[in-house]
């Protein structure tokens, strides 16, 4: 919480509205209920729309950038990617305009949105606080509020502990064979 608030005022731009979007962005794929906003046209713009984004662009376009960040995103805590994502990425609409003699990042479509707001915590050193919950059945994006920047699981509560009786499931069963 404390570097979202810092940003806010360093900056003047809300970080925790990046944050927000960002993960809401990299979530729009859900491992639990096996649903992808970005299977469909519809539900993409839909998506956008709720979120006062403007147009929402090409769904495969935003798939390709999000698969690519999650890719990132999951190798922040060291778990690594089965393909590396391309360094280049399908990036929507985003300009550069001058608000007030500042240069600031805008745009015009859902997509750029998402990463305007990746582009604008990675400028703050904000990017690799971004984490993908390394639990197979989960990979749910979250943001590491730490002051160490530990974190691993979205929520200790489920899947830390979820893991952590597995891994005993799994050493009680090799101890008995
Ligand atoms: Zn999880």
């Amino acid at each position: 919480m404390a570097a979202g608030a810092r940003a806010v005022q360093e900056t003047g731009w809300d970080a925790e509205r990046d944050v927000e979007l960002l993960l809401a962005f990299l979530n729009t794929v859900n491992m639990t209920e096996a649903t992808d906003v970005l299977d469909d046209e519809l539900t993409w713009r839909q998506w956008a729309a709720e979120r006062g984004l403007g147009a929402a662009g090409a769904s495969h376009k935003a798939r390709a950038s999000r698969d690519a960040l999650r890719a990132v995103a999951l190798a922040h805590h060291g778990v690594q990617a089965a393909t590396a994502p391309p360094d280049g990425l399908p990036h929507g609409s985003i300009r550069i305009e001058l608000s007030a003699g500042v240069p600031v990042l805008t745009a015009g479509d859902a997509l750029g949105a998402a990463l305007a707001a990746a582009a604008r915590l990675a400028v703050l050193g904000y990017w690799e606080r971004i984490k993908i919950c390394p639990a197979d059945d989960c990979r749910w994006a979250f943001y590491d509020r730490s002051r160490n920047r530990s974190r691993t699981w979205c929520s200790m509560r489920v899947c830390g502990n979820r893991e952590k009786a597995r891994n005993w499931r799994e050493r009680a069963r090799s101890a008995a064979s």
